[in-house]
């Protein structure tokens, strides 16, 4: 377990970027849309959004991303229709196998290579982890930990391959080209190829003691820790970019780690937007006569008033004791739903005064009990 230091995890921007996505929508095209209109909506975004012409604005950028990673998917037709069948949990596998760089997007989108077609990778592969959050945390907004695993850059050798103090010199295969002739014998006669080096995998330089740590690869997979804060008000599929968390490349950028946010089911609450509804269960003579009630709320706990001749079903309605907006905004209400119970195992006193109560409202009751009563009704008398 390598923890990296603090230093430098807060150096990294998290920020929200998006509601369940829906790459249609973010492109702003139907789900119809040919790969044509696909591309030149993306087009149109890309040069809008492009970092470079954005100063480092950080929206612009989350923007930028984001139509980036629509148009990967939305152009790749094979892609598309895995979104198109199963959405987010096709991102989810698309992320896994390893998405295109942003910018190898950009670049193929106006006219340059296909993607994974670069001879050179200039960042990691972004990863993606999930985290669970609770209502009370929605409300709030908290700190959470994620832990996953990432390939980072070998710190014994500094991402070099090479034993600290070991010689890096010339490649004696290649004689430091990268580059070595191969001479087939044919029956036409010796044809000579030319291939990249087997030694120095075409660097040119061999090191004379590969890193004891990473194998002379460079990179070393570890497992991370860090802590993200999440905002009030998250909902279940935004997710939060933590900018160069992801994979590292030895001479190349890191990826992203994208912290999907799922919200935990409540026991007593349950959400709808800002709002939060739970149910109560009151005994008639409380609804008949009205009565005030202390109840939970996700925080604390109100006052709940309820009006002589409150229906059962009826809807209350506290105010601000919801949930707040995205990043901590006014809260919504709390709707209460009146249950009314009907009392069971009644006292012979109890029986007494209902069926007083019943004669005063001009009801007359037949309660028909136990074996005498079932067979009375049986037999069709009364
Ligand atoms: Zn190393
Ligand atoms: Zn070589």
């Amino acid at each position: 377990m390598t923890a990296a230091p603090k230093a430098v995890w807060a150096a990294f921007r998290s920020e929200v970027i998006r509601v369940a996505d829906d790459y249609y929508r973010i492109l702003g095209v139907e789900r119809t849309a040919g790969t044509a209109e696909i591309k030149k909506a993306y087009r149109h975004l890309a040069r809008k959004y492009h970092p470079d012409v954005n100063n480092g604005d950080p929206h612009a950028e989350a923007k930028f991303k984001q139509i980036s990673e629509a148009y990967a998917v939305l152009c790749d037709p094979h892609k598309r229709r895995q979104y198109d069948l199963r959405g987010s949990a096709a991102v989810d596998t698309f992320f896994r196998d390893g998405f295109p760089d942003i910018f190898e997007i950009f670049e193929s989108a106006f006219g340059g290579m296909p993607f994974g077609h670069q001879r050179t990778q200039r960042r990691g592969q972004s990863l993606r982890v999930e985290v669970e959050v609770t209502l009370e945390e929605v409300l709030t907004g908290a700190t959470k930990e994620v832990e996953y695993t990432r390939i980072g850059i070998c710190e014994h050798c500094a991402g070099t391959g090479a034993e600290p103090g070991s010689q890096v010199r010339r490649c004696p295969t290649c004689g430091g080209s990268g580059q070595v002739r191969q001479h087939r014998h044919t029956f036409m006669g010796t044809l000579t190829t030319i291939g990249t080096c087997p030694e120095c995998g075409g660097q040119g330089e061999v090191v004379e003691e590969v890193c004891q740590e990473c194998e002379g690869q460079g990179v070393i997979r570890q497992q991370q820790q860090l802590s993200v804060e999440i905002p009030p008000g998250i909902e279940t599929g935004r997710e939060l970019i933590v900018e160069g968390a992801g994979n590292s490349i030895p001479g190349g950028g890191s990826g992203d780690l994208y912290v999907r946010v799922r919200v935990a089911a409540h026991d007593v609450f349950e959400r709808h937007g800002q709002d939060l509804e739970t149910e109560l269960t009151v005994s008639f003579p409380q609804v008949a006569l009205g009565d005030t009630i202390e109840i939970p709320t996700l925080d604390s706990k109100a006052q709940l008033k309820i009006p002589p001749g409150t229906q059962s079903g009826a809807q209350m309605r506290l105010r601000s004791q919801g949930l707040p907006s995205l990043g901590g905004g006014r809260r919504g209400d709390l709707l209460v739903t009146i249950q009314v119970a009907t009392p069971i195992r009644l006292t012979q006193r109890q029986k007494e005064l209902l069926t007083e109560f019943a004669r005063e409202t001009g009801k007359t009751i037949s309660p028909k009990e136990g074996f005498l009563g079932r067979m009375k009704d049986a037999l069709g008398g009364g």
